[in-house]
Formats: structure tokens, sequence, C-alpha cells
């Protein structure tokens, strides 16, 4: 059932693909189509749902796509020359390597070889450098990217607050403290950073206004460490008995949050958006609109 609390990140991802069909249309207008490549290293299960999801979404705002398969057995070597022809492809502005790689490749080597202006998932150092230094020309990773404007279209301000973010991992929590500390709309948060080794993470958690818990930890979150009317953001993807559930305690959480993100249905499809919304941009930069 609906709540007055809920911020709904299908409507709102619904939102940005309304508008980046726009730019795909004046794109087109240009005889120009933004194309994605994805790569795959093994049969991942859930690599795989998450591949078909983004397949389907491209297809549907009209972007080309590809998907490239390697066995799980594949080396560095061969993963990094295909990356180096989808580099070199003109038909491709974005080019996404699902995580995760096998154990026997060097996430970061790979994450390099991409060009920075086709890396739509912004885990480039030049990207990671630019977001930390705050120059816009960067792709910033399309999690915290999908939470921002989560927070930016609910009307949450981070002007001032107190923002706690739940895990240190590259992909979520650091770039996302990164971004809201930045001096500008949409940030300018006093961040804090939570990890395994923070002392006493319930306290630091009772004095945000904004919760954002990224650790991988089912219902990790409990009613008792979130301040009343605070808004809470839930990354987390976990499984129990098969069935998919956040880092917060959802249904006790809820009544004392002021604001907060359904799991599934809340920062998933503002992942998805924002892939396609870096993708979009990039053939939009490569055509010097
Ligand atoms: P990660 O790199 O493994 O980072 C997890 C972080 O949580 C680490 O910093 C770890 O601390 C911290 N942590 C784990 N258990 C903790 C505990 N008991 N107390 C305090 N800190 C703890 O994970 P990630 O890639 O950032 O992903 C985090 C979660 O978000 C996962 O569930 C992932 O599936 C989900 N996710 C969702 C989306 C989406 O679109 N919805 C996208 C990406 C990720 P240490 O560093 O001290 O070990």
């Amino acid at each position: 059932m609906a709540h007055a609390n809920l911020i709904d990140g299908r409507a709102i991802a619904g939102q940005i693909l309304g508008e980046l069909a726009l730019r795909v249309a004046a794109l087109k207008a240009f005889a120009l189509t933004p194309g994605l490549a994805f790569v795959r290293v093994g049969e991942d299960p859930a690599s795989r749902v998450y591949v078909g999801r983004k397949e389907k979404a491209c297809a549907d705002l009209g972007i080309f796509s590809e998907t490239h398969v390697l066995p799980y057995a594949a080396t560095q070597a061969e993963l990094i020359t295909l990356i180096h022809r989808l580099n070199a492809d003109p038909r491709l502005h974005g080019i996404l390597v699902q995580a995760p790689l096998p154990k026997h490749i060097h996430e970061a080597a790979v994450y390099s070889t991409v060009l920075p202006e086709k890396d739509v998932d912004g885990f480039h150092p030049v990207n990671v450098g630019k977001l930390m230094l705050g120059d816009p020309s960067g792709f910033h990773p399309c999690t915290p990217a999908g939470i921002r404007q989560l927070l930016i279209r609910s009307n949450v301000a981070t002007d001032g607050a107190e923002v706690v973010v739940l895990g240190r991992g590259n992909i979520v929590g650091k770039p996302m403290a990164a971004m809201l500390c930045q001096k500008g709309p949409g940030a300018n948060a006093t961040v804090t950073l939570c990890h395994s080794a923070t002392r006493d993470l319930p306290a630091h958690c009772r004095r945000a206004d904004i919760l954002i818990a990224a650790l991988g930890v089912a219902h990790f979150v409990k009613a008792g460490m979130v301040r009343p009317g605070a808004t809470v953001i839930d990354v987390g993807v976990n499984r129990i008995d098969g069935k998919l559930v956040g880092d917060v305690d959802f249904l006790n959480v809820q009544p004392v949050a002021g604001k907060i993100t359904p799991n599934p249905g809340g920062v998933g499809p503002m992942t998805i958006a924002m892939l396609l919304q870096n993708t979009v941009r990039a053939a939009e930069i490569r055509a010097g609109i």
C-alpha cells in the first residue's frame, strides 16, 4: 500500500527516463544513436539479471546496446583486449563491466582500461578524481548519483544537513560521501562515513537528518537508530530465504522516518536511470552538444 512518507524510486526514475527520451530523440535528429556495451565475465546469476534489466532499459529508451560475455576462466589480458576493442568502437558511447569479476581478475586494472569518456559507471580513476575535486565534467557513479536525485526530487534539503553514510565501499558509500560534501546545490552537507571500525555507530545514526545505508547487511538499521523525522535511504540488496530485503528494518523504521525509500522500488531503479543518463550525456559530449 502506498504510504505518504515513501520516496518512490520507480516514479522518480520514470520522470528522469521521460526527460532522457527527449534528449535521445534530439540526438537521433542528428542521426546519432547512443550506444552502450555491457561486458559480463562468467555466469553469476545476479549479474545476468542486472545486465538483462539494463539491456531492457536501453531498448525501451532507444539506446543501442550489445552484450559481450566471456567465460569465467577468461584471463585479465583477454578482458582488457576486449575493452580496448570497445574503446575504439565509434558506435559505443559507454562501456559497463558488470561486477563482480572473477577473483583472478584485478578490478582496478579493468576499470582503468575503459576510456574515461566512455566510463559511464564512473569507476575510472580520472572520474573518481574529478568527483573528489568537484569537477562536473566527469561521470559520477550511478547509485550515489541516483540517491542524490532521489533527495533533490523529493525536496529533502541537503544544505547544512547531517548526513550519515553507512558503508565505505567504492561503489556506493565512499562516492556518496564525496558527492554530498561538495559545495553547491544538492550537496553542501556535513557528512559522516561509518564502517566496521566505527565506534558507537548507532549514536552516529541517531544524529542524522539523512541516513544512507549501504552495508549489505539485512535489516541492520533498526528503529532505535533513526532520529524521528529523518530521511532514510536503503541501498542494500540482501537475500533472506530467497526474498530480497534491504539494510533497513523497513516495517519498524517507516513509522519513525520522515521519508524513506522502499526496497525494492527505491534506489535500484535510480541506478539504471543514472546509467542511461550518463550514456546519453557521453553521446551528447561526443556530438559537441
Ligand atoms: P562493499 O564494498 O562490500 O561495502 C560494504 C561496507 O559496509 C564496507 O565499508 C563495510 O565496512 C561496511 N559494513 C559491513 N558490515 C558492517 C557492519 N556490521 N558494521 C559497520 N559497517 C559494516 O559493498 P557495496 O558495493 O558498497 O554495496 C553495499 C550494498 O549496497 C550491498 O548490499 C549491495 O548489493 C548494495 N548495492 C545496491 C545497489 C542498488 O542499485 N540498489 C547498487 C550497488 C550496491 P568495512 O569497510 O569496514 O569492511
